[in-house]
C-alpha cells in the first residue's frame, strides 16, 4: 500500500524579510518532512554573504540550535529532499549553492524534468561539469550561461529551455526567486508572517510559523521578493495546468492547502464517493493510518458503518522507505502496524487505504488482520489502481512492477487475499477534487501532459 511504497519527491520553504529567516524556515521544512526524510538543507543571505548547511537525515537531526545560529541574515530557502534522481548521497543534497559570474546563488528544486539527458548532455559536450546527478544543477547551468542583464531575465531565459515539473526556489545575496512550471504539477504558495514573505510546497508550512496562507503561487509565474518588495511576472505562455491529482490523494498533509483546496475537504470526498461506488455490508471501517486516516472518515459516514481503529501505526520508526532498496521491505509491515484483536475478531471488515503499488505490502496487511480474526476483509482505495510510473517527480516504480499493469481490479483482489476489493473510479476521484479544468493522472491513465525524452521513459514503460 502507498504508505510503504510510493516515496515522497521534496519539500520547499523559503522566508524574505524576517530577522530569524533560517529558523523560521527550519519550522517549515519540519513540517513537510513528509515530503522528503534523507535530507534536509537551507541557504540564507544577508544582502552581501550567504550561510549555507545541509546534510543527510532528518530535518531536527540535520539543524541543532549552534548550526541555525550561523544561517545569518533576513532572507533563506529550505528543502527536504528524497531522491527521485540521483542517488543518495552528500553532493547530491539541497539547496545547491553555486558562485557565478554574477555572484551566489542558491537553488532548491521540487519535480523532475523530462528533457535532461538531451540536455546534459548538450552541455557536457560544450565543456560543463556537473558537480552533482540530480537534474535541478542543469538550471543553474543554465542561469550562469545566460548573457541576459538581470537574475530575473537569466531565470526565464534557463526555465524556457527545460521540460517537465518544476517548483523552484532561487536566492541570491539579496533576492528570493521562486517559481511554478507552467503546467503547475507541483505545488508552490505564498504567504505572509509579521510582515514578511513566505513561501512553501504546503501551507501546513506557514501554520507552525504562525503565519497565514495568501495564494498559490500560479502555473508559470514568477516571484520576485527584494528589500520587502514583491513583484509577479509570467515566464511562460498561460498553458493548460495540469497539477497532481495524487497529492490530494496521498502526498500532502490534511490540514495543508494546496492548488487553492483544502487537501481535508478533498479526501473526505474521495472517501464519501468510493463509499457511494463500492459499497458493502460490513461491520467495522477501518483505516491503514495516518495517511488513508481522513478519507476513512469520509466512507464511515456515507455508509453509516462504524469507524474503528483497527490498526496501530508505530511513530517511531520512520518511514520505512527512508533506506533505499528491497531488502528492508520485507519487515515493514510487522514493524510499522499492529492489529487491534478486540476491534478485528469476529467482524467483516473494510480496509480503506490511498494505493495498492507492487500489491506486496498489501497482502501481508490483509494476513494479519485475518490472523487477529477479521471474518471478511473487504479492501476499498481512494483512486484507481496505479499502472503507470511518474516522470514528474515521484518516485512510482516501472510498469513491470506495478500490479494494475498487470492484474484486472479482480485479480488484485484476489492475488492479495481480500474478499471483495473496489478502487474509486477516475471520474470518481476528479470530481471529488471539483477542480476547473484538468489535472494530471497519468499514473491511472498513462495520459501523461508533458511527454517525457524517451531516454528517460522507455525502460519505465516497458512491460
Ligand atoms: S503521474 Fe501521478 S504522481 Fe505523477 S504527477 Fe501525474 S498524477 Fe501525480
Amino acid at each position: 500500500m502507498a504508505a510503504e511504497t510510493i516515496r515522497h519527491f521534496c519539500a520547499l520553504t523559503g522566508v524574505a524579510g524576517h530577522p530569524n529567516a533560517a529558523y523560521l524556515t527550519y519550522l517549515g521544512l519540519y513540517s513537510l518532512q513528509h515530503r522528503g526524510q534523507e535530507a534536509a538543507g537551507i541557504v540564507s543571505a544577508d544582502g552581501e554573504h550567504s550561510f549555507i548547511h545541509k546534510a543527510l537525515g532528518l530535518v531536527n537531526d540535520v539543524f541543532k540550535p549552534e548550526k541555525l545560529s550561523e544561517l545569518h541574515g533576513d532572507i533563506a530557502i529550505g528543502h527536504t529532499r528524497y531522491s527521485t534522481t540521483g542517488s543518495p548521497v552528500l553532493r547530491n543534497t539541497q539547496p545547491i549553492r553555486v558562485d557565478y559570474k554574477g555572484g551566489t546563488l542558491s537553488l532548491a528544486h521540487n519535480g523532475n524534468l523530462t528533457n535532461t539527458p538531451k540536455l546534459r548532455s548538450q552541455m557536457e559536450e560544450d565543456g560543463s561539469i556537473f558537480q552533482t546527478t540530480m537534474d535541478s544543477e542543469i538550471f543553474l547551468h543554465l542561469v550562469a550561461r545566460s548573457h541576459k542583464p538581470t537574475l530575473e531575465e537569466k531565470i526565464e531565459e534557463a526555465v524556457a529551455q527545460v521540460d517537465g515539473a518544476y517548483s523552484l526556489l532561487f536566492l541570491s545575496e539579496d533576492t528570493l526567486i521562486a517559481l511554478r512550471d507552467p503546467h503547475g504539477i507541483r505545488p508552490l504558495c505564498l504567504g505572509e508572517y509579521e510582515g514578511a514573505h513566505i513561501v512553501a510546497s504546503e501551507s501546513c508550512a506557514f501554520d507552525i510559523m504562525g503565519g497565514r496562507y495568501v495564494r498559490d503561487i500560479e502555473p508559470g509565474e514568477m516571484v520576485v521578493i527584494r528589500d520587502g518588495h514583491l513583484e509577479s511576472r509570467r515566464f511562460a505562455e498561460s498553458r493548460q495546468a495540469t497539477p497532481c491529482v495524487f497529492e490530494f490523494v496521498y502526498f500532502s498533509r490534511p490540514d495543508s492547502r494546496i492548488f487553492g483546496e483544502k487537501v481535508d475537504k478533498v479526501r473526505r470526498k474521495l472517501g464519501k464517493y468510493l463509499a457511494r461506488e463500492h459499497p458493502v455490508d460490513a461491520d467495522i471501517v477501518i483505516s491503514v493510518p495516518d495517511s488513508s486516516n481522513t478519507a476513512t472518515l469520509g466512507y464511515a459516514q456515507e455508509s453509516g458503518i462504524r469507524f474503528e481503529l483497527g490498526l496501530i501505526r508505530n511513530h517511531y520508526v520512520g518511514r520505512t522507505f527512508i533506506q533505499p532498496g528491497q531488502e528492508r521491505r520485507d519487515h515493514d509491515v510487522r514493524v510499522k502496524f499492529n492489529p487491534v484483536e478486540g476491534v478485528l475478531r469476529d467482524r467483516r471488515v473494510i480496509v480503506v487505504d490511498d494505493s495498492i503499488v507492487r500489491g506486496t505490502t498489501s497482502m501481508k496487511l490483509i494476513r494479519m488482520i485475518r490472523d487477529a480474526g477479521a471474518k471478511e476483509v473487504h479492501v476499498r482505495i481512494t483512486c484507481p489502481p496505479v499502472a503507470w510510473p511518474c516522470f514528474y517527480g515521484v518516485d512510482i516504480p516501472s510498469r513491470n512492477e506495478l500490479i494494475a499493469a498487470r492484474m484486472s481490479a479482480g485479480e488484485i483482489g484476489k492475488h492479495i487475499g481480500a474478499d471483495t476489493i473496489g478502487f474509486l473510479s477516475l471520474e470518481g476521484m476528479l470530481a471529488a477534487v471539483e477542480r476547473e479544468g484538468p489535472m494530471c493522472h497519468a499514473c491511472y491513465s498513462g495520459e501523461y501532459p508533458i511527454v517525457p525524452d524517451s531516454e528517460i521513459s522507455k525502460e519505465s514503460l516497458e512491460l
